[in-house]
């Protein structure tokens, strides 16, 4: 039995889903939102450039630490490099519920605190079925639901492995006068040993409010490895060691590495459908930053519909942030190979020459 209608379905209430939802219930769209994970806190540095605190004016209780440097070790030589203007940190599960608050404050969307399971397409529309046994029509399917995401499988195809990375790592638990005491005012550090990360990639520490962040991702590595890789790293070197009295729980997740600029090229978007954030395999390629992505594709998204053409999500999206993500699938597979050396040295100097402009 069908229980509802609705016009445009989500499945996904992360960044994404949530800012989606937020522009289309703005107008008065009647939109269902999925997820069976709220509040959560997903695996996630949850490191966000200016763009997304501008765009989302967000309460200043939510920004756990501003990020005014990196302090990076790679080939040996440790540079600490500016971020200008400051990134900020957050925890995910404040976050992503603040967003999805927002956007049911609009009387039009609502909330199914339930997992889909399984889509059926009809000659127009959708029907939903969730882990709860309800059945929900939608006209219009968006794909927020990450990665994996079951919404992809069902219009396109799965992001094929090769352009899927694992990332595991360990949320510390501690005070915030034991991260103030321990690590440097408004830095998070990055890793990039080959004696740690074999294959490319690297290790992350990014301390928030009263949690650390600490994980490794790599194109090529399985998870079991580089859970090995990141212990030796907390047991031998000295930045890792500052963790081991912590108290810590494990987390493990796939990102997209998108490594073929080409692969963007694949629409994210159809007459009744639409893939954003993750699902779409928006996310930069060479750091795996992906929040901005999908805060900006969701609101694109939303735009589009409102627009009466979905497809024009796929001219909007490439034209805002598409020269960026076709950048990264360009280089990735350079920064983490042969001409690694030569990337890291144009950083610092980069970095250096910045820094001499801006008087520092
Ligand atoms: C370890 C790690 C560290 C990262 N660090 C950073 C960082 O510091 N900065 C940054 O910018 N990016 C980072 N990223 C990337 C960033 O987390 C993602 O790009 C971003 O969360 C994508 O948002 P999203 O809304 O597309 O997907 P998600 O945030 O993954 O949300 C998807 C939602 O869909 C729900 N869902 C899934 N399947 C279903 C279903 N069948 N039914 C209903 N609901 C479903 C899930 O419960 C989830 O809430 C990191 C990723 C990882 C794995």
């Amino acid at each position: 039995m069908v229980s509802d209608i609705f016009e445009i379905g989500i499945v996904g209430a992360g960044v994404a889903g949530s800012c989606c939802a937020q522009v289309l219930g703005k107008a008065g769209i009647k939109v269902a939102i999925f997820d069976h994970s709220h509040p959560r806190e997903k695996p996630c540095g949850g490191l966000i450039d200016e763009r997304v605190v501008n765009e989302l004016h967000l309460p200043e209780e939510l920004l756990e630490r501003e990020v005014k440097w990196i302090s990076a070790e790679r080939f040996k030589i440790r540079s600490k490099m500016s971020i200008k203007p400051s990134g900020f940190i957050v925890s995910r599960k404040t976050f992503d519920y603040h967003l999805l608050q927002r956007a049911l404050n609009n009387a039009s969307v609502t909330f199914f605190d339930e997992k889909v399971n399984q889509i059926e397409k009809e000659e127009k529309d959708w029907t939903l079925r969730t882990s709860k046994g309800k059945a929900v029509k939608v006209k219009v399917l968006i794909g927020a639901d990450g990665c994996p995401s079951l919404v992809r499988k069902n219009v396109l195809r799965p992001i094929p492995p090769q352009f899927l990375s694992m990332a595991v790592g360990y949320d510390f638990i501690c005070s915030n006068k034991y991260i103030e005491n321990t690590f440097a005012e408004d830095t998070v550090e990055a890793y990039y040993s080959r004696k740690y990360v074999q294959k490319g990639g690297y290790i992350w520490i990014f301390p928030k409010r009263t949690n650390i962040n600490v994980g490794i991702g790599s194109p090529e590595e399985t998870g079991k490895k580089l859970k090995q890789s990141l212990d030796k790293f907390i047991s031998s070197h000295p930045a890792g060691k500052r963790l081991q009295p912590l108290e810590r729980n494990f987390f493990a997740h796939l990102v997209p590495t998108i490594w073929k600029k080409e692969y963007f090229d694949l629409p994210c978007s159809g007459s009744n459908w639409a893939l954003i954030g993750d699902a779409a395999g928006h996310v930069y390629p060479i750091g795996g930053m992906g929040i901005y992505y999908a805060m900006k594709g969701g609101m694109l998204c939303g735009s589009a519909i409102l627009d009466g053409d979905l497809q024009l999500f796929e001219r909007h999206w490439q034209k805002e942030y598409g020269d960026e993500l076709h950048y990264g699938a360009e280089s990735v597979l350079k920064y983490y190979g042969n001409l690694g050396f030569v990337y890291w040295l144009a950083d610092i100097f980069e970095n250096f020459r910045a820094s001499l402009h801006n008087g520092q």
